[in-house]
This record gives structure tokens, sequence and C-alpha cells, in this order.
């Protein structure tokens, strides 16, 4: 889902991120495409558990680990078995297509500056992950150490990637005054030297962001960076992403279900259900006149208070998304949102549809959209 510019950062290529279970193997991400230009916002945006997540996780490497890491404690023998063939198809260079079976971990390509983040060795992908590419993951105040001043715990990540031992001190003090500066914290010469607990919740999430851009990265993930707090908090931390994204030239994949983040952060965005990308495409087409039936379905599910009074007047109900999303170890036949869908057809329940661009760059995962009655906020 992306046009043949050259100037994507990132560049992510049928991904595929499994993970085993006691009822098989589930398929968090199911054949994804997109990509993220330089300076370019992009937003992933679904209800909870449709794998946005595991995007995040599997660009950084962590998928795996973190899916190996539960795959152990289940003790399962099928897992060990599917893990084991994994681990020889990698050996191989096999995909497990040419295996002959789905199997676990991350597949596809995720090309970051044109190399493939996935065919990286651990050591040159640390090189790459909290550095080039940083990420701020949900629930974010609780992972301060409460003991330590914030100008040292901003520093930590220059220091750990100063391989080379080539910073002064001088240098790496004006560099945590710069960021914290930048994400708006108060009186930052004074109250550098204070620790978390003297700060506000908003200002401990807002020192996050500023640690994961004093390493002048050139992408940002922001994983639900706004969950848990309230509404003049949420914008202090969206303020202080679109300030860093404009002053330092910065790219970011903003994962969230809130279409308010959305709006704000986003220049594209992708909409997810099921492990797939339903709808991709500007966010302004996306918000004001989204064309699948599911971004339909899950805006109207919690329409944000500025589209309350044109919801009202156009006659259109709020109402939740009827049923409940599917069982990734089995999912429906056909297409994923086929069982909860109003516009569901015989060929909806029988094949997958194919993605297809319905207008320059708007790009769609439904057999009906040509049919569907036109849908306007
Ligand atoms: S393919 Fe069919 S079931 Fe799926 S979203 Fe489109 S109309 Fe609904």
């Amino acid at each position: 889902m992306q046009d043949s510019s050259s100037d994507y950062l990132l560049e992510v290529e049928n991904l595929r991120a499994f993970h085993t279970s006691k009822t098989g193997l589930i398929r968090a991400v199911n054949g994804i495409s997109f990509g993220v230009k330089e300076g370019e916002s992009v937003g992933i945006f679904g209800e909870s558990g449709a794998g946005k997540s595991s995007i995040a996780l599997s660009i950084l490497g962590i998928f795996n680990k973190v899916s190996r890491f539960y795959a152990t404690a289940s003790a399962s023998e099928e897992s060990e078995r599917l893990w084991a063939l994994h681990d020889k198809a990698r050996k191989k260079g096999m995909t497990p297509e040419e295996m002959g079976e789905e199997l676990p971990g991350v597949w596809g390509r995720v090309l970051f500056k044109g190399k493939d983040l996935l065919a990286l060795k651990e050591k040159e992908l640390r090189k790459v992950r909290g550095n080039e590419i940083t990420y701020v993951p949900q629930g974010l105040a609780g992972s301060l150490n409460p003991y330590t001043e914030i100008d040292l715990q901003t520093a930590e990540a220059l220091w750990a990637h100063d391989d080379d031992d080539i910073l002064w001190e001088r240098e790496v003090a004006r560099r945590v005054l710069e960021v914290l500066d930048l994400v708006e914290i108060g009186d930052v010469d004074i109250r550098k030297s204070l620790k978390p607990g003297e700060f506000s919740l908003g200002e401990d999430q807002r020192i996050l962001i500023a640690m994961a851009l004093i390493m002048e990265p050139s992408l940002m993930i922001a994983d639900e960076p706004t969950t848990a707090v309230d509404v003049g908090v949420q914008q202090r931390i969206l303020d202080a992403i679109i300030l860093a994204k404009e002053r330092l030239g910065l790219s970011v994949l903003m994962i969230s279900n809130d279409q308010g983040v959305m709006a704000e952060t986003a220049d594209r965005v992708g909409v997810m259900s099921a492990g797939k990308l339903m709808e991709f495409g500007d966010v302004h087409t996306i918000l004001k006149s989204p064309g699948h039936p599911f971004t339909r379905a899950f805006i109207m599910s919690n329409p944000p208070m500025e589209l309350m009074r044109t919801i009202r007047e156009k006659g259109l109900r709020i109402r939740g998304i009827p049923g409940n999303p599917p069982d990734m170890a089995n999912p429906p036949a056909g297409c994923p949102f086929n069982p909860r869908c109003e516009y569901a057809k015989e060929v909806c329940r029988e094949q997958m549809p194919e993605y297809r661009e319905v207008e320059r760059g708007h790009w769609m995962l439904c057999h009906r959209y040509e049919e569907l009655p036109e849908f306007i906020l």
C-alpha cells in the first residue's frame, strides 16, 4: 500500500507475526504492507487485540523474544515443534510457504533506510533500536526510575550508545536540556535534578518522550502513548510529539484506538482489525468519509465529541460493533469481518478480498466497496 516514491524511511512488506497458543497459531499480524516517509506520521488505528502493538514489536525485533518466552512457559509439544521448524526455516533461509506450513515468528520484510531489519543479527539491530528507531510504549510513567534524577535518566541512552567513548559531559548536559525543553518541562534548568515523583503524571510521560528523542532518532514508534490519562494531559503529550516531529523532522508511527489521536497526529492512517489493514489512506479521507464497513462501524462505535452534532444531523446511529472480534487461532473463512458485517454476502464468506487502490493512495480490503452506500461525516 505504497506509491513508488523513493522517500520512504520505513517500508513494511507482507508482514506476518504469528505466535503459538494453547488453541493454535495466533495470526496477530497477517500480511500487512505500508510505508512511512521521511518526516511523515502514519497512524495504525483499530480495536483492541487487532494486532497493532504486534506490528511495533515486529519492527523493533522484540516480537519473537516475547512470543518464545510465553511458548516456553506453556511448554506445549506442538508449540515446541513449530518453533523448531521456525529455526530450521531461518537457518535454511526458507519462508513458511517453502516449508509448506504456517509458522510462528515474524516473516516478510521491514526495510528501514533500505536495510531489512528482519535479516539483521541482534547486535546490528541493537544499533538501530533505541538509536535510529525509538519506542514510546503504553503505560509509560511507571517505567521511570523513582530514585534517579531525570537528567541522568534522560542521558542514559546517550551513554549506552557511546561505544567509542567520544561524548563529553557538557555535550550530554546540553542535549538533555534541549530535549526536556522540547517536551515543555517548565523551569528545566532548576528542575532537571529532581526525581520523577516530583513531576506530574503528564510531565513524567513527556520526560519519557524526551528520553526517546535524545538519540535524535529518524523514527519514533509511539504505542498508545495517551492511554489512561485525562484529556488535558493527553493534549500536552500529543503536542510534545507534534513539536518533536516538526522541529526534528522526525517520522512517527503512531498506534492508537483513539480517533482524536489519529486526527491530531497522523498524515495517513491504516485501520486494523483481525491482523489485517482493512483500509489505508490519508487521515482526512479515513475519518471523514470512511469506505470500509469495518472503519465505518469502528468510528460509529465511539465517535469523538466534535462529530456528535454531524451524526445527529445526519440521523446516524451510534452503536457498538455487533459480535466479538474473531478468534485469531481460528479466523472465519473469507473476509475476517464477515460475521459482523451488515453488508456481507456469499462471496465475503468464501473468499478473502484482495487489496485494491480505489482512489490514488486509498487502499481497501473489501469485495463490495463499490456497492456500499455513501458515508460522509
Ligand atoms: S468483504 Fe464483505 S464482509 Fe468484508 S467488509 Fe466487505 S462487505 Fe463486509
